[in-house]
Formats: structure tokens, sequence, C-alpha cells
């Protein structure tokens, strides 16, 4: 019998439980409305992080069921951790493409074999219904196939960053998914962090007036040849796509508006042995009406880890801006004095949260299509020497 079937204590199914959950008011497990919770003030108006904090978690039986795809270091490292802690979602899925991490990470988070599957045997999630979302965390350009692979399978699905790696890719992902009547986020784990809450606050809604002008990095040392990350038929690109994407976020989310044009440049490269086929460090600026201008920077040949936003009254600066913890924010008045939280088990809750409640993601596909057209921009100025204007009708 599939969980599908069992009966909970009500008499309801699994799926007309969480149906019911999201017309239902007052109950015990009904989930409040989030719609809003991510603006935050410096007046402690609740922080996406307090609102979660104070709700009861779902009975187990009644956590989403979440599949990884791609058992490598962010999925075993930070996801399938993370998931030990979620109120409204859980484990309950494999998808690997190596047989030694179905043994060893199915024995170590008690996964039946039969929620176990490999890139052939994918496409037969449709069948479990133990497995509500796929999370897709693989190489860059196989976001695209197994996104879309699991929109078929009628899974709602968290696609990690970079979304993709053509504008053409991304647009056929949330196609594949509207199609579907399915759910897609990207896995944009800062929308749930305070400090960063904190920045789109003062950003988006003008406190300190209204921001003149930003500049952002993210960058790394690479040293190991044999990584994905410097191949571009499986990355798209270099340091941009891995790490600069948080600095293009950083700046979009603070300012909350479309960017008008974008130029671009990639120096010199100091490595050109290892960085063969992708940039070794990027630079870019974003204009945006008004004039406000965003300069941005990475590389995988230094390491660098900040944004900053000037505003007519003040600025406000992230360092060290986009771990998994350790973030430290302050403003021309101080300290922003907010924790650090589990970015990873908040985001894949509000997902969660989304699916039951018939909501949409604070992080949709479609923020992930907007990205990639600006990522695909930046190169193609770095590329073409000129400035690209978006075109964003
Ligand atoms: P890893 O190389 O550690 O893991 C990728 C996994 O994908 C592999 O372990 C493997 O899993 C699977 N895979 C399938 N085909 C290939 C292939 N041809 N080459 C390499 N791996 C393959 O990468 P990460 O976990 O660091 O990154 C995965 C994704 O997550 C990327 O898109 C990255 O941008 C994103 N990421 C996001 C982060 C965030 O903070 N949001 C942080 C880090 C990464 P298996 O053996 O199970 O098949």
């Amino acid at each position: 019998m599939s969980k599908d079937d069992e009966m909970n204590s009500k008499g309801y199914s699994r799926k007309e439980f969480l149906k019911h959950l999201s017309i239902g008011i007052g109950g015990a497990f009904v989930l409040p409305g989030l719609a809003g919770a991510y603006r935050v003030d410096s007046n402690n108006h609740p922080y996406y992080y307090q609102q979660w904090e104070k709700r009861e978690d779902l009975p187990d039986s009644e956590k989403l069921g979440i599949a990884l795809v791609g058992l490598g270091s962010y999925a075993m490292g930070q996801l399938a951790p993370a998931l030990q802690n979620t109120k409204f979602c859980k484990l309950s899925g494999l998808v690997t493409g190596t047989p030694s991490k179905e043994e060893q990470y199915g024995r170590e988070y008690n996964i039946p074999d039969a929620n176990i599957y490999n890139y052939n045997s994918y496409d037969q999630i449709a069948d479990n219904d133990d497995i509500d979302i796929i999370y897709v965390v693989l190489p860059n350009s196989m976001h695209a196939e197994y996104t879309i692979r699991a929109a078929e399978a009628g899974k709602h699905v968290i696609c990690e960053k970079p979304m993709a790696t053509s504008v053409a890719d991304a647009r056929a992902m949330v196609d594949a998914c509207n199609k579907a009547g399915v759910k897609l986020s990207i896995g944009y784990r800062l929308h749930f962090e305070p400090h960063h809450q904190e920045i789109m606050h003062i950003g988006q809604d003008e406190i300190y007036g209204p921001v003149t002008d930003m500049n952002s990095g993210f960058a790394f040392r690479l040293t190991d040849p044999n990584r994905w990350r410097i191949d571009k038929e499986l990355a798209g690109g270099g340091p941009l796509m891995d790490v600069g994407v948080y600095a293009v976020q950083a700046a979009m989310y603070t300012m909350g508006k479309l960017p008008l044009s974008v130029i671009a440049e990639t120096p010199e490269k100091t490595k050109p042995e290892l960085f063969d086929e992708v940039e070794e460090t990027i630079r870019w600026t974003l204009e945006f009406p008004g004039g406000q201008k965003a300069t941005g920077e990475s590389s995988y040949a230094q390491s660098y880890n900040y944004h900053h936003a000037n505003t007519t009254q003040g600025f406000c600066h992230i360092e060290p801006s986009y771990g998994y913890g350790g973030i430290e924010a302050k403003t021309h008045n101080g300290v922003i004095n907010v924790p650090n939280v589990g970015q990873q088990k908040l985001q894949m809750d509000a997902f969660a949260d989304c699916v039951i409640n018939g909501k949409e993601s604070q992080v949709p596909g479609e923020m992930g299509l907007r990205d990639t057209k600006i990522l695909m921009a930046i190169y193609e100025s770095a590329e073409k020497g000129q400035k690209i204007e978006f075109d964003w009708s």
C-alpha cells in the first residue's frame, strides 16, 4: 500500500490531507501564509526564520518527500543533513549514477531500496508517491534535462543555481513545469537568510533613500584540474556561473528592478593551461533605469566575498556575504544584528510550504530565467567587447 492510500486519523489520504490543509484555517497543522514574510526591516518585523521557528513540525508521515539527484558535495554535505531538521519536508529518495553511493547513503539515511534510482531508472519516480519534490543538484548543464524529466514525472522541482547554461534551456524548464502543472524553484538559499533579507528591504524599500550604486564580488581559488567546474560543456562557463551568480543576485534583490544593459570584460588569464575552456576572472557593470550602476566581479584565481550598496543617505555592506554561515553585515548606523541560520532547511521548507499551500515560490523558475539572461548577456558582452541592452519584453 502506498502512502497515498494510507488514511490518516481524520480519514483523508495523504494527498487529500495536504489539499485540505491548503484550504483549511486554524487547524493544528495549517501553515500560516508566508506572503511578504521575506520583507523585513530594522524594527523587528519578522524574518522568515522567525515565523518558521514558531511553526510546529508536520508529523513525519505528512512531510513532503524530497529526492536528491546527484549525490555530490552540496547534496550530501549540506542538503541531506539539512533535511534531517526540516519541518514540512524530509529526505525520501536518492538518485545517483554511482552504485556505491546507493548503498552508502541509502543506509546512512535509511532510504528504502525502492526509493533509490539511477539516471536510467529516474523517470520511474513518476510512480513513487513517497516523492513529491525532486531536487536537482547535478553539474550545471544537466539541470535542464533532469528538471524537465522531473516535471514530466509529475513532481515539483527545486533546481540548483545556476538554473541553466542557456536561455533556451531555462525557458524550456519553466515551460515544462508550467505544462505539467508543477512548481519550480531555484536553490537561491540567501533569499531566506536574515542579513540578505535586511539588505533587500533597505534597497527595495529605500530605507536610507534610493540605491545609488553597488559593488559585489564572489571568488575562490580553484586549483584542481579534474573538476567539472572548469569543463565548459558541464559548467556552461567559469566562476560567473558558479559563484558570480550570487553577486548578480545580490545586485538584483537590493535594487529590485530589471537592468537596462550590461558591459563586461574577462581580463587576461594567469593560468591559461588550467582555465583553457572557461574564464578565469570576469567583471561586469549592470546599469539600471535611473542610471544606477552595479559593478560585479568573480574569479577562480582570487578570494573575495562581499556585497556593498550605497544609498543617498548611507550604505549597507555584507562581508563575508554568501557562505552557508558566518555572514556579517553593517550599515552606516552600525552592525545589522541578526542571526546566522540554517539557510538550506529554510529554503526547502519554504518551497514545501508553497507546494502544500498552493503558493508561488519567492525564488521561482522565472527568476532563474531572468538571471540566466543576465549571465548570458555578461558573457556576450565580454566576448564582443560591447554593451548589451536587455530585451525584457
Ligand atoms: P559535485 O561535483 O560535488 O557533485 C555533482 C554530482 O553530480 C556528482 O557527485 C555526481 O553524483 C553527479 N554527476 C552526474 N554526472 C556527472 C558528471 N558528468 N560529472 C560530475 N558529476 C556528475 O558538485 P556540487 O555538489 O558542488 O554542485 C552540484 C550543483 O549544485 C551545481 O549546479 C552547483 O552550482 C550547485 N551548488 C550550489 C550550492 C549552493 O550553495 N546553492 C553550493 C554548491 C553547489 P552521483 O555520483 O550521485 O551521480
